[in-house]
């Protein structure tokens, strides 16, 4: 659809507003004022990857087990932010086509929710073999509309593989029990899957945050419509193509929706809809859990922002704590929810880590994401990039720039490793989140002081600690109020174990065990009368 100019004006008034909601953003664009409308029906690209790989890019919305033009017929453009260049359009969906993807999934339900749970096992086996199979595509498409290294799209690909096979893993052992409490009843718990389930996520692990999402979803009997970020559509469609056509897997069990903003909101407020599964700001979680208290009363779990402390005691193995500081903040660019971003260093060591820190953080190489040598690529979208950006300025006025502090020139968002010291822990870029290579340093008296400071923050979602004593190292932990607590690592996830975070990190747990109920009804059923045969109590 070829759109009018007054029309395209009012779409760009949009993005300003979208960009506007970013604090501390200045610039007037972000991806949205990127977006053109091109005419081309074809539903795929023929593409080839900076790196040499020719792949089929699937462009449309994948509703009901088929790739869409939206209804409206709008396109946007989805560009790599290592070059600035534009890859290609692809569909946005808008309200109305959330409308026909909750129509599909509620067919498919009926469908999925009724299989043995054995084959539903067998076509979650079957995403992660088709997706370990094209692993190289799928990280060089990651890396090209992320920016982030292609060593870390393998690692990503590799933990949604996982992740896929672990949640086979459960499909076919969702169990009820039964209770006992009397001779004259007989109670049992039936677990029910709860029917559409909503997804809305964020741009940081877009392929990622599909297997955490739908994995669960599925094992469970539910089915799906999932929003993919603005900046970071691809690898969902990628994904889609390569789901198509397991057999086991109803058409519109799966439904992959590319958009904006407001096709989240549509997805929060539907009532369709009987869960959304929200990662992304707490801004918006706030958002969302409101559109659900509006609507349906849809269940809501939410994996929000944090600001989250590593703390390095005197004892720690000095260098193992190194990396693990600067893996904690400089990995996937910084844009990751649980990063440390929050150094928390005891004062006997406080100047000679210091000093190593800004040693390694110098060596580490910015760039571009296909070269094997570069540590770290580029910032995922612009708005992102200027907000970050902000943040180092205000750093460089509250405290003491050890490295870094500068954007990288060229046509990329790539910013310098970034690290402040003597820091107040009051100062705005040790209170709030930056989600980029930006890290805070303070130092620390003892254990209750550490405690103190690191738990004086809204956020509550990851922590480190780093000493050789089992003692303190448990003592922190249980009094860290963090819903992951790493020692002598950090962001170390895996799918068995929960995740998830405290205050404004979020409500419920992603991962594991723990996740399943979040897609689960509980049924509670009663049978009176076994033994006596009298059943209902008498007035
Ligand atoms: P965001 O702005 O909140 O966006 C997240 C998703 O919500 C995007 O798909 C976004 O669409 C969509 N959205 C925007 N407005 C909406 C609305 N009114 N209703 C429903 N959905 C809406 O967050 P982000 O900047 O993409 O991601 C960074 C944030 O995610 C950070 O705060 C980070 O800590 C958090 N995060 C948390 C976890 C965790 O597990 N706790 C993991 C990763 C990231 P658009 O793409 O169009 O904006
Ligand atoms: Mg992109």
């Amino acid at each position: 659809m070829i759109v009018p100019s007054t029309m395209r004006m009012a779409q760009a008034a949009g993005a300003l507003r979208f960009a506007s909601r970013v604090k501390h953003t200045k610039i007037p664009f972000g991806a949205h004022a990127l977006r053109s409308y091109a005419t081309s029906p074809d539903l795929y690209d023929e593409l080839t990857t900076p790196n040499g790989l020719k792949y089929k890019q699937p462009k449309g919305l994948f509703i009901g087990g088929d790739f869409v033009p939206s209804k409206a017929n709008e396109w946007f453009e989805v560009t790599s932010p290592a070059t600035g260049k534009k890859i290609l359009d692809i569909a946005e969906g808008k309200e109305a086509d959330v409308d026909t993807a909750v129509e599909a999934a509620e067919t498919a339900f009926n469908e999925w929710s009724r299989l043995p749970p054995y084959t539903r096992s067998r076509a979650l086996a079957k995403i992660a073999d088709r997706i370990e199979e094209r692993a190289d595509v799928f990280a060089a498409v990651e890396t090209w509309d992320n920016g982030k290294t292609i060593k870390m799209s393998l690692g990503d690909v590799a933990q949604v593989v996982q992740t896929f096979r672990y949640y086979a893993g459960w499909a076919d052992k969702i169990t009820g029990k039964v209770i006992e409490t009397d001779e004259d009843h007989f109670n049992y718990v039936r677990k029910e899957p709860l029917g559409v389930c909503g997804m809305v996520i964020p741009w940081n692990f877009p392929l990622l945050m599909v297997s955490w999402k739908i994995a669960p979803a599925l094992a469970t009997g539910n089915t799906c419509v999932l929003k993919s970020a603005e900046s970071t559509p691809l690898t969902a469609l990628l994904f889609a193509e390569v789901i198509k056509d397991i057999p086991e897997l109803p058409k519109g069990a799966v439904n992959i929706l590319s958009g904006f903003g407001p096709v989240g909101g549509a997805i929060s407020s539907h009532n369709g809809i009987k869960k959304v599964a929200f990662t992304g700001s707490t801004l918006t979680g706030r958002r969302v859990l409101e559109s659900s208290a509006k609507s349906n009363l849809k269940k809501v779990t939410l994996e929000l922002g944090g600001k989250s402390p590593n703390i390095v005691f005197n004892d720690a193995k000095l260098d193992e704590a190194l990396d693990a500081a600067l893996f904690g903040i400089f990995y996937n660019q910084g844009e990751v929810c649980c990063a440390g971003t929050r150094l928390f260093v005891q004062e006997g060591i406080y100047d000679q880590f210091v000093s190593a820190l800004k040693e390694r953080a110098e060596t580490l190489k910015v760039g571009d994401p296909f070269d094997p040598e570069i540590t770290y690529g580029a910032q995922t979208n612009a708005v992102q990039y200027e907000k970050v950006l902000n943040y180092i300025e205000s750093g460089k006025k509250e405290g003491r720039l050890l490295t870094g502090g500068a954007k990288i020139d060229g046509d990329g968002l790539f910013i310098q490793p970034t690290i402040f010291v003597d820091l107040d822990k009051d100062s705005t870029v040790a209170r709030e989140e930056v989600f980029g290579p930006v890290l805070a340093v303070v130092k620390f008296k003892d254990a209750d002081e550490a405690v103190k400071y690191a738990n004086d923050t809204e956020y509550g979602l990851a922590s480190g600690v780093h000493t050789t004593s089992i003692e303190k190292a448990i003592y922190v932990a249980n009094n860290l109020k963090a819903g992951t607590v790493w020692v002598n690592t950090y962001n170390a996830l895996t799918p068995e174990l929960p995740f998830g975070g405290y205050k404004a990190s979020g409500i419920g747990r992603e991962l594991g065990e723990e996740v399943l109920n979040n897609y689960l009804e509980t049924k509670t059923v009663r049978i009176a009368g076994i033994s006596t045969g009298l059943g209902a109590p008498k007035l």
